[in-house]
């Protein structure tokens, strides 16, 4: 590299000079210069250049006002160069340009830095604008005798002179040297006389109101705290007037800080309380947040967690496979995009001020739940800071209001049902009793003894229908009361008997009766109640018949279908007509009047069949016929599992 000497004339612009100047001229001294690194605060604006004279001379020029870490951290730079280039015992130069007063936690940063360097240095120049004079007058007025080799200087080209020529420049004062006491190696030196001079000048200037003055001020800035003097300014003594109102200010600024600290103190207590308290709070928001079912959750206007509780976190869990964290988004936690985007409409329209309320079937791990989803816009100071969300199953509520309405209106039907019920019992049992009692009273005053058979004939008639009436009564109230007793069902038996129990019905004789049924079939019901539903079908079909059909007959087919057995009763009556058809199994309800019946029938026979867990359905057309076909369930299993008489 090439060498270069530089001629210069006044030092304060060092920092401008070319990088690759190697020494430089300056007062008719060659100078070595060599360029150090620099330092730059990762906080703020504050930075450091450092360059070495001659290998005994460090300049830095600082830029900024430092904060007590850069001071710190500057400093330990300086110990580092030091260490890496093995010297030792340098002056230093240090060009502060400050452009504003820097704070008391600089100001004393900067008092304990300067202790670590005057180990390492020797002289060491502060550079300081004149308008910070000030300041370094308090501060040599407060440190006299306790700083060493510590100089306040104008400017750079003052300190260097100073140091390459020991001439003593205007500015370059020492910073002990307000007090004007020698070193402690100079006290010895002297006289007692010498001595006793030296202290009692020092009081005498130290006495005046001025310095006193000076001395608080000092304190203050560069200790931060107010020491009290008192004052017995002379009126004569110049700058009187300046010095009381220092006087009185410095009382004030006492009385504020004395007031200040009981307020604070005040304050903190103040705090420290308010602190137990909403801790005390927060536990019980807690234990209350913690120990609900439902899952709660509060987040912010970014759907980021502020806050949930552990059923919260369970369900996550459960569901996502994930933990969530406080800060965490709310919709990245959700996998499914349909997911995110209903819950973000939710989401927003809370956001918007408006409360909600959904209800969101789920199916999670094939689990059916209902859930009912709450939002709420969190409100501060009238402004929307966040939602808050809870969710609560409520699938067994669910579960219990559709069984009370399903409970009610079967109710409601059992209600209308018992109401013309009675009426029609009433009904139906006082006809054939008052066309008995007519017959009586008629057979009372008859002689002819064909005329009272005939009577006796016809109340024979009335009894009969009045015993089938309440046969079929019995019937229907015994469906409802009694339980199920299973039995393996011979239908050929069955039918037999059904058939053999009809016989004496008005032109039974002319129907046909066929059996069709499967071979080797294994059916398991409730014995009683197959009867009961296969006699009604039979004894309508053989009642319905059509008086012009030639072959009239009626078809009973039993087959099985995987687990359920299908009865068909056929025929080939009268038929219903379509407009009746949906209403036939209805109580009471008839769909002719040239057939005497009470219209029960049909509804005994689909209450029962529905007491199997069966299906009934019709097909018929008028003039042709009908089939009624019903489909019972194999109760095998039931009376498999049914405790039998042997055991
Ligand atoms: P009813 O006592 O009148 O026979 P049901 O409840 O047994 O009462 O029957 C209701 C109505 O359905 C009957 O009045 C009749 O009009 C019609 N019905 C029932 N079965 C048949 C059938 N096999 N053929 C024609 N009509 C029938």
């Amino acid at each position: 590299m090439q060498t270069e000497t530089i001629q210069i004339s006044s030092a304060e612009k060092l920092f401008d000079l070319s990088k690759t100047a190697s020494t430089i001229e300056y007062e008719g001294r060659e100078l070595s210069i060599e360029w150090l690194n620099e330092y730059h605060s990762e906080l703020n604006l504050y930075h450091s250049q450092y360059l070495l004279l001659d290998n005994k001379i460090l300049v830095i020029s600082s830029e900024g006002i430092p904060n007590p870490l850069d001071i710190k951290k500057a400093i330990r730079h300086i110990e580092l160069l030091y260490k890496k280039k093995g010297i030792k015992g340098v002056d230093v130069i240090w060009d502060v340009k400050f452009n504003e007063i820097p704070s008391i936690r600089v100001r004393k940063a900067l008092i304990h830095g300067n202790k670590q360097l005057s180990k390492l240095l020797r002289k060491r120049y502060l550079v300081l604008s004149r308008q910070f004079n000030s300041l370094a007058q308090t501060f040599k007025f407060i440190y006299q005798g306790k700083v060493k080799d510590l100089y306040f200087s104008g400017s750079v080209d003052e300190a260097l002179k100073n140091i390459l020529f020991h001439q003593h420049a205007e500015h370059a004062i020492p910073a002990d040297s307000a007090s004007s006491i020698p070193s402690r190696k100079d006290l010895l030196e002297k006289s007692k006389e010498e001595l006793v001079d030296i202290i009692d000048k020092y009081r005498k200037s130290y006495e005046t109101s001025k310095n006193k003055v000076v001395d608080a001020i000092g304190q203050i800035s560069w200790k931060g705290k107010i020491k009290k003097i008192g004052f017995d300014a002379h009126e004569n003594e110049s700058n009187f007037e300046l010095i009381n109102a220092f006087s009185l200010l410095q009382h004030d600024v006492g009385e504020i800080i004395k007031e200040y600290k009981e307020l604070n103190q005040n304050l903190e207590l103040k705090v420290a309380e308010r602190i137990v308290d909403f801790i005390d709070k927060e536990s019980n928001l807690r234990a209350i947040l913690d120990n609900s079912d439902r899952v709660i959750w509060l987040m912010n206007t970014r759907y980021e967690l502020i806050d949930f509780n552990v059923a919260f976190l369970n369900e996550i869990k459960k569901r996502y496979k994930k933990k969530p964290k406080i800060n965490q988004n709310v919709l990245e936690i959700m996998t499914d995009e349909r997911e995110q985007l209903i819950w973000m409409d939710r989401f927003e329209s809370a956001l918007k001020g408006k409360p909600g309320i959904y209800l969101d079937q789920d199916n999670y791990d094939n689990l059916d739940r209902v859930l009912e989803i709450k939002t709420f816009p969190i409100r501060e100071i009238g402004k929307i800071k966040g939602v808050a969300v809870y969710i609560e199953d409520i699938t067994e509520l669910k579960d219990s209001q559709f069984r009370l309405i399903e409970k009610n209106r079967d109710l409601e039907k059992v209600n209308s049902e018992l109401d013309s019920f009675v009426y029609r019992v009433s009904h139906d049992l006082r006809a054939p009793l008052t066309s008995i009692l007519g017959l009586i009273s008629l057979m009372k005053i008859e002689t002819n003894h064909e005329k009272i058979s005939e009577y006796i004939g016809l109340q024979e008639k009335s009894v009969k229908k009045l015993d089938m009436f309440i046969k079929e009564i019995i019937n229907l109230s015994r469906n409802s009361r009694l339980g199920i007793t299973v039995s393996n069902i011979d239908f050929d038996e069955l039918l037999n008997e059904i058939f053999e129990s009809q016989h004496y019905t008005k032109d039974a004789e002319e129907i046909k009766r066929i059996c069709e049924i499967e071979d080797g079939l294994s059916f398991f019901t409730d014995r009683q109640r197959l009867s009961i539903i296969l006699n009604n079908l039979i004894s309508n079909s053989l009642k319905y018949m059509d008086p012009q059909e030639k072959d009239p007959f009626v078809k009973v087919q039993v087959a099985m279908e995987k687990e359920e057995c299908i009865i068909r009763v056929s025929d080939n009556g009268i038929g219903i007509s379509e407009v009746y058809l949906p209403k036939i199994f209805e109580m009471f309800f008839r769909a002719t009047k040239d057939f005497s019946g009470s219209g029960l029938g049909l509804y005994i026979v689909k209450e029962t069949v529905e007491k199997l867990k069966g299906r009934i359905s019709v097909k018929s057309k008028t003039r042709e016929g009908s089939t009624f076909q019903v489909r019972l369930p194999n109760l095998k299993d039931r009376y498999d599992a049914a405790p039998k008489l042997e055991d």
